[in-house]
């Protein structure tokens, strides 16, 4: 095997420059009050040193981590993780170089700046090594939580290290009875004499659960107190590190967290999936996150946003990688002659690039990345603008997180859907040789397919869209989307270049307003088996109206540059063919999928279990 060629990842610096400044326009916000300290220079130095990070650094290690995974050794306190050789130098030059930090308070250590830049850095680190990404993911995504709700004395305790890299974070939800609903969870917390809780159960699937990466791992559990109501209103959320911590913050006793196992799977596979039990010697302690019961369900959810945000640019990160090594591929592979010259026996081969299928695949995988990778970086910018406006201008803040609110179900299911199926696109394309390892596109097909399952499946995504988001805010925040997107049908209905693509996306957004009635009607009627039937479809179809605009946008914007005079003219007439194709390919097929469900067909919900298969 090619270890080389495996091992390869490939980022596209310009298509990131583009997205946060000419689409998302992330500049506006360098003013005080805003990023102050921030400019386009210093934004472009950070994507360069992840870069370089990315393919120096962690990138290197991702093939031979695939095959290797994660390893268990003894130890006195039971099994421990053992990660592959050279994960521990990548973590400690990661967090040498704060690049998880960029949009951390500077009392954290942090550099203040924008969301929008933390999500292509991001993008960069999981797409070069999505496994050893997952530990700082959750890690930062424990720390968060921390940050929002704990305690005076709990930041202290916990926030400068776990921000640092010395200690891990985890997020511990799941047990073998308990997946999508969460509820049913039975981890038990029984409050001691002197205020702490003890913490009995089993937690499963728990990513970075245990590592040889940092001296401490701090849990966060969601266990119910004896006698808390059943359901998701009884959860309270424990802080529980793997080592206690002393009053003078140095590391104390083991804390009777123990590793049941970890899990051999598909893909991530360097990413430590553990089964954790704590109290199995009667000896676990957690404290209550803010020292507030049962809010842990709350608590969770207010983070959920940057959680699910988090994934889908790990479909994003991915579904690029895949893109850029199919697209380079093409370039080199040389196979039969152009569809010209086919009955020629003697006609020149050509690459694979050449060929009509091939360059429709290629031209698909880049509309779908530029798409999520614009709907990813747009979110970031409406929590950063968000964030601005707060106390300024409470209008504009209500706007911008409603924005959020309503985009977060779609980047995460739409981004990890095409993610698999972007990979699987960009296999296909390599031919055999995608298939077998050298290339490393199989493993960002098997990689890529978690990130529809956890944080929430991606039904659930579309649940959260049609039964909350619709109607969150009376509907204000669809509407100010679907207005916008009606506004720029309107301005650009004419333009020569993209008016014919321009009118496939009005048409969408009629569909896609008949399909939120259709909703409306269903939910009114209590038709609920067809609210559910159906989510996932529209999900999908209001991801590709989103994705559509955005791509459009961004074909208006390199229309406009090329028209001043922009030398770049290979770059913004690709993202002018990006768009075109979207819209007059995929766009097309919204309205008559949107149809379908107004014929409300049942047979999913009526055909009897047994009719489904006698085996
Ligand atoms: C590699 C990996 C890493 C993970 N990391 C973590 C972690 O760090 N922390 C953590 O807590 N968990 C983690 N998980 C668990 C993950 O979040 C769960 O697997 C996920 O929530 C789904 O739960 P489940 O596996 O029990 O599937 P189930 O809930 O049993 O779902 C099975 C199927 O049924 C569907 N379904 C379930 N309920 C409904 C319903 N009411 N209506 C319609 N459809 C429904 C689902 O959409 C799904 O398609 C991880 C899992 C894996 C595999």
């Amino acid at each position: 095997m090619s270890n080389t060629l495996r091992n390869r990842y490939r980022a596209d610096l310009r298509e990131m420059e583009f997205q946060l400044f000419e689409m998302a326009k992330i500049d506006e916000l360098f003013v005080p009050g805003g990023f102050e300290n921030w400019n386009k220079e210093t934004s472009l130095a950070v994507l360069e040193q992840t870069r370089q990070f990315a393919y120096e650094v962690s990138g290197p290690l991702n093939g031979y981590a695939d095959e290797l995974g994660c390893q268990l050794a003894d130890s006195p306190e039971g099994k421990r993780v053992v990660t592959p050789k050279g994960f521990k130098e990548a973590w400690d030059k990661l967090f040498e170089l704060g690049l998880t930090n960029i949009a951390v308070d500077a009392e954290y250590g942090g550099l203040e700046g924008p969301h929008a830049l933390q999500v292509v850095v991001e993008e960069m680190l999981t797409g070069a090594n999505t496994s050893f990404n997952m530990y700082a993911g959750l890690t930062f995504g424990a720390a968060e939580m921390l940050a929002a709700f704990g305690t005076p004395t709990q930041k202290s305790t916990f926030l400068g290290n776990m921000l640092g890299g010395k200690w891990a974070g985890t997020m511990c939800l799941t047990e073998p009875n308990a997946g999508s609903d969460v509820g049913a969870a039975t981890t038990k917390a029984v409050k001691q004499a002197d205020g702490r809780y003890k913490l009995y159960g089993t937690k499963i699937y728990i990513s970075g659960g245990d590592n040889d990466l940092t001296e401490n791992i701090v849990h966060m559990v969601l266990a119910r107190i004896e006698g808390a109501p059943a359901g998701t209103k009884g959860l309270s959320l424990f802080i529980v590190p793997r080592v206690r911590i002393n009053a003078d913050g140095t590391l104390g006793k083991f804390n009777d967290v123990t590793l049941g196992g970890i899990e051999h799977k598909m893909g991530i596979r360097a990413s430590a999936t553990c089964v954790l039990n704590f109290g199995e010697s009667d000896d676990c302690y957690g404290e209550l996150m803010g020292g507030v019961a049962n809010e842990g369900i709350k608590q969770m959810f207010r983070m959920m946003n940057t959680a699910r945000l988090a994934v889908g640019i790990q479909g994003l990160a991915l579904a690029s990688n895949a893109y850029l090594a199919a697209l380079s591929y093409a370039k080199d592979r040389k196979q039969g002659p152009s569809i010209e010259n086919f009955k020629d026996a003697n006609a020149p081969k050509v690459a694979i690039i050449q060929h009509p299928d091939i360059r429709r695949s290629l031209l698909e995988m880049k509309a779908k990345v530029e798409g999520i990778r614009s709907i990813a970086v747009l979110i970031a910018a409406h929590q950063d603008r968000a964030h601005f406006y707060q106390g300024k201008d409470d209008e504009k803040a209500a706007f911008h997180q409603g924005q959020v609110e309503l985009l977060v179900p779609i980047v995460k299911a739409y981004g990890s859907d095409q993610a698999f199926r972007v990979a699987e696109i960009a296999v296909q394309v390599h031919g055999g040789a995608g298939y077998i390892k050298d290339y490393g596109v199989e493993q960002d097909l098997r990689d890529s397919k978690i990130f529809s399952i956890y944080e929430g499946t991606n039904h659930i995504q579309s649940m959260d869209l049609v039964a909350r988001k619709l109607g969150q805010r009376g509907g204000m925040n669809l509407m100010a989307l679907a207005g916008e997107i009606q506004a720029f049908v309107e301005e650009h209905k004419d333009d020569a270049t993209l008016g014919g693509a321009v009118a496939t996306l009005g048409a969408s957004v009629e569909a896609i307003n008949g399909a939120v009635m259709r909703f409306m009607g269903w939910s009114g009627e209590g038709k609920l088996g067809l609210v559910s039937m159906f989510a996932n479809r529209f999900l999908e179809l209001m991801s590709e109206l989103v994705v559509g605009y955005l791509l459009l946008k961004g074909a208006a914007i390199a229309k406009a540059a090329l028209a001043g005079g922009s030398t770049e003219k290979a770059f913004y007439e690709g993202k002018i063919h990006s768009a075109v194709w979207f819209a007059r390919n995929i766009l097309p097929t919204t309205g008559a999928r949107a149809e379908v469900m107004a014929q409300e067909d049942d047979s999913a919900l009526t055909i009897s279990d047994e009719a489904f298969a006698s085996a």
